[in-house]
């Protein structure tokens, strides 16, 4: 016992250590003399210190069917230092040395344990939040585009407020890798995506959905502060000059095409729509913000340039 890796107790009926091997020592940093004839409750938290109390008793009125023994429990103990350490603890009772009756447990140190699950928690959280997020601009990718449009949906489902949605493409961006190469036009989606952002209000959300394009939805919005909302992006970014890492600036323009989003929208109707409004605006000449109809049927030739 007292070359054991993990620490070992030994208390009787009225919580009182008996026995504790150097591993117990070394992980509570109290030597065994500070320890032994103590109350366990002196390297318990005050919370565990009761529950362990209540435990006890209830072992001791009810016997075995009270399973408290065998099973390995998690908790924590505090050592000298005050570090609250988390503990797995296996405890079983022995026979009594004298006219008390004595419990034995084996206890583990988790905090490597624990360590690890934090490590991997992490790792988890930065996956899935990876999963659905565009490493060149940090805006959401389409995949959480697509998620939100659920989101948005069911909100819609529970109390009846508008909503529209916008997809956004850079106006001959081709010619910007043409001319400047890849680099530059990998920053150039880097700057618009910032423009872009600062045009947004707070309840509004925007993504990176495909290479050069970009979709917004717009919650409590109709089309008309939906059309308005696209207009303003579409001239910032147009009065933006956007500077290439090897120090050129350029301007750049972008098109937009905007429809109304409805609780009703399947298969991604909605999106079909603001696409072919956007398809609207680059055939109108580009640089500009188009409107689809509101039932979707065509784009609306007349509301096409606001
Ligand atoms: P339009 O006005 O009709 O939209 O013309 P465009 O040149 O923007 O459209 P086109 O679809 O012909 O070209 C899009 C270009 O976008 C081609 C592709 O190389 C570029 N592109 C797509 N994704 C990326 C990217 O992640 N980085 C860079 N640098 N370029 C990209
Ligand atoms: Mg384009
Ligand atoms: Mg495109």
């Amino acid at each position: 016992m007292t070359n054991a890796l993990d620490a070992i107790w030994v208390i009787d009926e009225e919580g009182i250590i008996r026995f504790v091997n150097p591993a117990a020592e070394a992980l509570t940093g109290y030597d065994r003399s500070e320890l032994v004839n103590q109350p366990l409750a002196k390297i318990l938290p005050p919370d565990i210190a009761a529950v362990h109390n209540d435990h006890l008793k209830r072992y001791l009125e009810a016997g075995p069917q009270f399973h408290i023994m065998g099973a390995v429990r998690e908790f924590a103990i505090v050592a000298r230092d005050g570090e609250e350490i988390p503990v797995g603890l296996r405890a079983f009772e022995i026979p009594p040395p004298d006219d008390k009756r004595c419990f034995g447990a084996i206890m583990q140190d988790y905090r490597p344990r624990k360590k690890l699950e934090a490590e991997r928690d992490t790792l988890l959280a930065r996956l899935a939040a990876e999963a659905l997020s565009d490493a060149l601009t940090g805006l959401p990718n389409r995949r959480a585009f697509m998620d939100e449009l659920d989101r948005v949906q069911a909100a819609m489902r529970r109390s009846a407020v508008p909503a529209s949605i916008a997809v956004i493409d850079i106006d001959h961006f081709k010619q910007v890798n043409d001319t400047y190469g890849h680099g530059a036009g990998d920053a150039t989606l880097r700057a618009l995506a910032d423009v872009l952002r600062e045009t947004l209000r707070g309840e509004d959300f925007l993504a990176r959905i495909g290479g050069e394009e970009f979709a917004l939805v717009l919650r409590s919005a109709e089309l008309g502060i939906a059309g308005r909302i696209a207009e303003r992006m579409r001239e910032r970014v147009a009065q933006t000059p956007i500077e290439l890492p090897e120090g050129q600036t350029i301007h750049i323009t972008i098109s937009i095409g905007v429809a109304p989003f409805s609780p009703s929208c399947r298969d991604q109707a909605c999106l079909k729509a603001a696409d072919k409004a956007l398809y609207k605006a680059k055939n109108g000449g580009r640089n500009r913000v188009c409107i689809a109809c509101q039932e979707h049927a065509a784009t609306c030739a007349a509301a096409a340039v606001l």
